[in-house]
């Protein structure tokens, strides 16, 4: 960590200032579990492995939710058959890097996700379980910049979670029967979205330390990387530059994410 940063967290301890705030470079009051949404395997690290790494180093319990089996990626024509299985080992691989407690792989078709009610449902319910109090996901917006970031299962996954946390995760007549299953309501305080567009980011962490474990976390789904050194390459120039625009040097890697609140102490009650 160099000097520069190391005041910019020191400040976020005392009285931070605007620009300093927005270094969240330790785990925000309060939260000491993290659920991390991701449509394929390989999309919550590639966005957010890093954080996740620091968090759990931290003793953060981390959990990984995939909400389908990306059956269609990869570049092997012959391996189709076992491309489930191979991307669910990968994916478990990776998230065991990272400190991740669980890792769950729903059975969606990779590429034909869509918000649904059902798939909201299934949102609060695995939320109610593991009660985080900070909730990762996919933008829901689409980057007009970079569309690759935008695959229509990461906007749906986003739309999804962001639909499930309000008002249905608080609200314990929007599903009795989990209600009656002991998984209770309440009040999620943050939801974070890795890959937003670029206007959306407000918030950076500092990945530095955690560069390799993200690579490494990477490296684990092999089967999506034709060329692993390109894509080391690349992560590794897109985490530096991100520090360098949220003017943390030139030598600082940073993850960068769209912080949103869903509950503070001011929410007033009501659906
Ligand atoms: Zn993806």
């Amino acid at each position: 960590m160099n000097e520069q940063n190391q005041a910019a967290v020191r400040e976020h301890h005392g009285r931070p200032s605007p620009r300093e705030a927005s270094l969240a470079a330790d785990v925000p009051d309060g939260v000491d579990t993290v659920v991390a949404l991701g449509a394929h395997p390989d999309d919550i690290d590639f966005g957010a492995a890093g954080t996740l790494a620091r968090w759990a180093e931290a003793g953060v319990s981390i959990h990984y939710v995939v909400m389908t089996k990306g059956d269609a990626g990869g570049f092997d024509p012959e391996d189709r058959d076992g491309m489930e299985a191979r991307r669910r080992e990968e994916q478990e691989g990776a998230a065991r890097a990272v400190g991740a407690l669980s890792v769950r792989v729903w059975e969606e078709a990779d590429g034909h996700l869509t918000p649904s009610d059902r798939l909201q449902r299934d949102v609060v319910r695995v939320l109610r379980e593991l009660r985080p109090q900070l909730v990762l996901a996919p933008h829901p917006e689409r980057d007009y910049e970079r569309y690759q970031r935008s695959h229509p299962d990461h906007l749906a996954c986003g739309e999804i979670v962001a639909r499930a946390v309000y008002p249905a995760l608080e609200n314990p007549f929007a599903y009795p029967e989990l209600q009656e299953q002991g998984l209770l309501a309440y009040r999620l305080r943050h939801l974070w979205f890795y890959g937003a567009p670029a206007a959306r980011e407000n918030r950076l962490v500092d990945v530095s330390a955690q560069l390799p474990t993200k690579l490494l976390a990477l490296r684990s789904h092999l089967s999506q990387h034709p060329d692993v050194g390109a894509m080391e390459a690349f992560v590794t120039r897109q985490l530096r530059a991100q520090g360098e625009r949220g003017g943390l040097g030139l030598d600082v890697a940073a993850e960068a994410f769209h912080a949103t609140e869903v509950n503070t102490a001011e929410t007033i009650a009501g659906f």
